[in-house]
C-alpha cells in the first residue's frame, strides 16, 4: 500500500458522499486518520457502529482541529454557514475542500470565511446514486467517475495536485474547470434532468384521466427509468436549484425550444424530423456506454428471466 496522501482528513456530514469517501479513503490506504462529525446525534451514533471513521466528534469546529485536509460534505443551502463555524479552527496549511453540485455558490458562500493561511479547492464528484445517508455510501462510489476541481485563481498548485491525488487513488478522473464552467456542464447534464424527472413524475401523479395505480403497473414503459432520479434527496435538490439558478434557466430555455420542435413535429406528423431527431439520441447513449460511464447491458441489466 502506498504513503497515505494525507495524515488527517476531517468529514463534515456522513450522508451517501461522506460517508463514501470515508470507506474509499480507508479501502485505499489514503489517510492515516478520519476524523467524522454530523448534524444529528443519530447519524453521529450510526457512524460509530458502522466504523467507517477513526473519531467521531459532536460538532463542526471540533471536526476540522489538526486536520490537514477538511471535506465538508453537507447540502449546497449550508456550506457558507459551515465554512463560518470551521473557519477560525482550521489548521495553518490545511486543504479545504467540498464535494457540492453547485460550485459557484461554494466559492461565494465559503470563500470569505476561510483564513488565507488555508488552500481552498473546491470539488464535486460526478457520482451519486438517489440514496441518502451514512448506510448507501459504499467504498466503489467513486471509481472510474470523474471528479471536478475548481480552484478559485491563485490557489496554490501544490495543493490542487495533492487534492487531486487524493480524488485519483479514490478512483476518480480528475478534470480542473472553472466554477462558472461546472455550474453550466452540470445544469444540462444533471440539473436539468432531474428537473425534467421531478416534473414528469408529478405530471403524471396528478392525472385525473389515467390512474395512479395504472401509472405504477404500467411503469416499465419507460415511466420507472425517471421515478430513480425523481426519488433523490428533496434537500439536496431543492439546494441546487436556488444555487444554480442562472445555468438552469438558460437550459431550460433551450429545452423548452426543443420541446417545442417536437411538438411540433408530432402535430405536422413529421416523421422525417422525429426520426432523425431519435438517430442522434441513439448515439448520445453509444457515446456514454463508450466513456466507461453506464453499462451497455439492455435495460441497465435488469433481470428478466422468470427465475431470479
Ligand atoms: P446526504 O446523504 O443527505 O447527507 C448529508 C449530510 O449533511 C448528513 O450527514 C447531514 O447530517 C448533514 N447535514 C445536513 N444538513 C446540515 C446542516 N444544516 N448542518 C450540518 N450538517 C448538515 O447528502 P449527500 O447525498 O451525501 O450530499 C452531500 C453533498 O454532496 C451535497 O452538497 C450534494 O450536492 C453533493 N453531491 C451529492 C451527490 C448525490 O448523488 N447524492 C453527488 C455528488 C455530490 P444528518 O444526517 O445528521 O442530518
Amino acid at each position: 500500500m502506498t504513503e497515505p496522501l494525507f495524515d488527517t482528513i476531517a468529514i463534515v456530514g456522513l450522508g451517501l458522499i461522506g460517508s463514501s469517501i470515508a470507506r474509499a479513503a480507508r479501502a485505499q490506504g489514503a489517510v492515516r486518520s478520519i476524523v467524522a462529525t454530523a448534524r444529528s446525534p443519530q447519524t453521529r451514533k450510526r457512524v460509530v457502529e458502522l466504523g467507517i471513521a477513526d473519531k467521531v466528534v459532536e460538532t463542526n469546529a471540533e471536526a476540522v482541529e489538526g486536520a490537514d485536509l477538511v471535506i465538508v460534505c453537507v447540502p449546497v443551502g449550508v456550506c457558507g454557514a459551515v465554512a463560518k463555524e470551521i473557519g477560525p479552527h482550521l489548521k495553518a496549511g490545511a486543504t479545504i475542500s467540498d464535494v457540492g453540485s453547485v460550485k459557484g455558490s461554494i466559492v461565494r458562500d465559503m470563500g470569505p470565511h476561510l483564513p488565507k493561511t488555508v488552500h481552498f479547492v473546491p470539488a464535486h464528484p460526478v457520482a451519486g446514486t438517489e440514496h441518502s445517508g451514512p448506510d448507501a455510501g459504499f467504498a466503489e462510489l467513486f471509481m472510474n467517475r470523474w471528479c471536478i476541481l475548481t480552484p478559485p485563481e491563485g490557489t496554490d498548485a501544490q495543493a490542487v495536485d495533492r487534492l487531486a491525488a487524493f480524488w485519483r487513488l479514490l478512483g476518480a478522473n480528475v478534470e480542473t474547470m472553472t466554477p462558472d464552467h461546472h455550474d453550466l456542464v452540470l445544469a444540462v447534464t444533471s440539473h436539468l434532468p432531474h428537473l425534467i424527472a421531478y416534473t414528469i413524475v408529478g405530471t403524471a401523479d396528478e392525472l385525473e384521466t389515467v390512474t395512479r395505480s395504472e401509472v405504477l403497473k404500467f411503469s416499465a414503459g419507460g415511466f420507472r427509468d425517471f421515478t430513480r432520479i425523481a426519488s433523490s434527496d428533496p434537500v439536496m435538490w431543492r439546494d441546487v436549484f436556488l444555487n444554480n439558478k442562472e445555468a438552469v434557466l438558460e437550459m431550460l430555455g433551450r429545452f423548452n425550444e426543443d420541446v417545442s420542435a417536437l411538438t411540433k413535429a408530432i402535430r405536422r406528423g413529421d416523421g422525417e424530423a422525429l426520426y432523425e431527431h431519435f438517430t442522434r439520441t441513439r448515439a448520445i447513449r453509444r457515446g456514454i456506454i463508450d466513456a466507461g460511464q453506464d453499462t451497455p447491458a439492455a435495460d441497465f441489466g435488469r433481470p428478466h428471466g422468470h427465475d431470479d
